[in-house]
C-alpha cells in the first residue's frame, strides 16, 4: 500500500489492510494507554461514542424495552387506536386442568389482549383483566418486569415460554411495530449504529376489530413510517429479514410463502432467517434443504442468515446450515465443538453473529470465560457483535462492546473489525453497502483523531444512555435509565 493511496483514500486503505489481515495503523499505542488507565465509566462513554456499524441479529419484537411497550400500549394516537388489557389475577374461571403449555397459557399473569380479544372472553375471564393504563404502581412495575430477563432465577424457559406469550396481541399491531422500528433507530443512532437489519414478518397482524391485515398492507405501513422525517433524521438505514419459525408443522410451506414474499419486496426485505429453539429437533436444519433447492430453481438468490449452534450439546447444525445456503450463522456457540466446520469458516465469507449477553442470560454459557467468541475472532473466523433481543435483556449495542472489552481485552484493530464486518456481511444492496462502509471509515477516522488529540474531552457532550444489564452485571449504574441492581 503506497503512502499516496493511503493519504488519498484513508478508509479504502484501512479496509484493504484489514482484509489482508494486517494492522491498519502503525501504532495503536494510544488505545492501549487509554485501556490501561480508563475506569469502567470512561470505557463505557468511549464505547458509546465509538462509531459502530450494523446490528445484523436483532429480533424487532424482542428489541423493545418494557417502557416502550408501556408507552405504545397506552397511547392510542401512536398505536393505531387499539385498546389493550392485561391479566392481573387468576380466578379459575374454567375450572382446573386448562392447557398451560400451548400458545395461550391460562396460568400466566400479564398476558396482553387487544380489545377484540378481550370482548370475546367470558365475564369471569374479563374480571381477570385490567386496561394497561389502569394498572396501579405495583402492577405497572410487575408488568414492566414481566418482559425483562433481569433476575437470577429467570432464563431460557422464562424467555421462550412466557415473554412472547405475554406480549401476545401487542406484537400483532403493525403500527406498534412500525413505531418500535423508529424508536430502535433513534436509540441505535445515539450510540453510533448506522445500519439495522432486523427480523420481522408481515403475517398474523390483527386489526382493532380482530380482522386480519393483508401482508402487503403491513409492509406498506412499515415503509411509510420509515419514510417519515423523524425516521430519516436518525441516519440509520433499515432492512428486514423475514423470519421463519422453524419447528412448526407446516414450516416448509411457510418457507415457500416467505420466499415469494421477500422476492416481491426486495426494497425492504433483504433476507430470510430461521428462528426458534434449536433444542426442538423438529426444526433441524436439513429439514429445509429440498424446499430451498426447489425455490432456488426458479427465484433469484435470497440471502439466508440462520440461527445455528445456539444449543448446549455438540452437533453439526452449523455445517448443515451452511449446506442450506446460509452465509451468516446466528450465535454459533457450539461451532467450537465442530473442528471441520471451524476450519471451513476460517478466512471465509461466512460470518458468525455473536450475541454475548443473550448467550449468558439464556444459559448457553455459564460465564463469559466459556464463550467461544475470542477463539473465533482470533482464528480469523469473521464475527460481528449483535443484540438479539436486547429489550428483554435490558441492554444495548454498547453493552455488547463493553462486555467484549472487559472480558476479552480487544485491540483497536479487533474492536473496529467487528463493526466493519457487520457492514461487509450485511444483506443490503451493493451501492448502499459501499456508502455505509465509506461513512463508517470516515466517522471512525474523525473519532480517532479527536480522541487522540483531546482524550475524553474529544467525546464532546456524549452522555451514554444505558439500561439495566451493565448496572446489574458490572455494577456500572452511572448511565442507567433504570437502576434495578436486581442481582
Ligand atoms: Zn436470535
Amino acid at each position: 500500500m503506497s503512502i499516496r493511496v493511503k493519504s488519498l483514500f484513508p478508509w479504502l486503505a484501512s479496509l484493504l489492510l484489514c482484509l489482508s489481515g494486517q494492522s491498519a495503523t502503525a501504532s495503536d499505542a494510544w488505545f492501549e494507554t487509554f485501556k490501561s488507565s480508563a475506569g469502567d465509566a470512561d470505557l463505557y462513554r468511549f464505547l458509546y461514542a465509538l462509531p459502530k456499524g450494523g446490528d445484523l441479529h436483532n429480533h424487532l419484537t424482542g428489541s423493545n424495552f418494557s417502557e416502550w411497550w408501556y408507552d405504545l400500549a397506552t397511547d392510542q394516537r401512536l398505536n393505531g387506536g387499539y385498546q389493550y388489557y392485561t391479566r392481573v389475577r387468576i380466578n379459575n374461571c374454567s375450572g382446573y386442568g386448562r392447557d398451560n403449555f400451548g400458545p395461550a397459557p391460562y396460568l400466566l399473569y400479564f398476558r396482553n389482549l387487544q380489545g377484540s380479544s378481550y370482548a370475546a372472553l367470558s365475564d369471569c375471564e374479563k374480571s381477570e383483566y385490567k386496561k394497561i393504563e389502569a394498572l396501579d404502581a405495583r402492577e405497572k412495575a410487575a408488568w414492566l418486569d414481566s418482559i425483562r430477563l433481569d433476575k437470577k432465577h429467570e432464563g431460557r424457559e422464562e424467555f421462550f415460554q412466557t415473554h412472547w406469550q405475554r406480549l401476545n396481541d401487542l406484537g400483532r399491531n403493525p403500527h406498534i411495530n412500525a413505531e418500535m422500528l423508529v424508536r430502535n433507530m433513534q436509540a441505535f443512532a445515539r450510540e453510533g449504529v448506522t445500519y439495522l437489519e432486523t427480523m420481522e414478518g408481515t403475517r398474523f397482524y390483527k386489526k382493532p376489530d380482530g380482522g386480519d391485515y393483508d401482508p402487503d398492507e403491513v409492509a406498506d405501513i412499515f415503509r411509510q413510517r420509515l419514510a417519515e422525517p423523524d425516521a430519516l433524521a436518525t441516519g440509520v438505514t433499515v432492512r428486514i429479514q423475514y423470519y421463519l419459525l422453524r419447528f412448526i408443522g407446516n414450516a416448509e410451506a411457510d418457507l415457500e410463502w416467505i420466499y415469494h414474499f421477500v422476492d416481491r419486496n426486495r426494497d425492504l426485505f433483504v433476507g430470510i432467517n430461521m428462528v426458534g429453539r434449536e433444542d426442538n429437533d423438529k426444526g433441524y436444519p436439513l429439514r429445509f434443504l429440498s424446499t430451498l433447492r426447489k425455490l432456488r430453481r426458479d427465484i433469484p438468490g435470497i440471502p439466508l442468515s440462520i440461527h445455528a449452534g445456539e444449543v448446549d450439546e455438540p452437533n453439526q447444525h452449523v455445517r448443515d446450515t451452511l449446506l442450506l445456503g446460509a452465509t451468516r450463522i446466528g450465535h454459533g456457540v457450539n461451532l467450537i465443538n465442530d473442528p471441520d466446520t471451524m476450519l471451513l469458516m476460517r478466512n471465509s465469507r461466512y460470518l458468525v453473529e455473536i450475541n454475548l449477553i443473550s448467550n449468558l442470560l439464556l444459559g448457553y454459557v455459564d460465564d463469559f470465560s466459556q464463550h467461544p467468541f475470542p477463539e473465533y475472532l482470533r482464528t480469523d473466523i469473521p464475527v460481528a457483535l449483535s443484540t438479539d433481543d436486547r429489550g428483554m435483556w435490558d441492554s444495548n449495542m454498547t453493552d455488547e462492546y463493553f462486555v467484549a472489552m472487559k472480558e476479552f481485552n480487544l485491540s483497536w484493530e479487533e474492536l473496529t473489525a467487528l463493526a466493519r464486518n457487520s457492514l461487509q456481511h450485511s444483506f443490503v444492496d451493493r451501492d448502499t453497502k459501499a456508502k455505509l462502509l465509506q461513512d463508517y471509515e470516515q466517522r471512525l477516522e474523525r473519532f480517532k483523531k479527536q480522541f487522540q488529540r483531546r482524550g475524553m474531552a474529544g467525546l464532546g457532550d456524549v452522555v451514554p444512555r444505558s439500561h439495566g444489564f451493565t448496572c446489574n452485571h458490572y455494577k456500572l449504574c452511572e448511565f442507567s435509565t433504570l437502576v434495578t441492581a436486581a442481582n
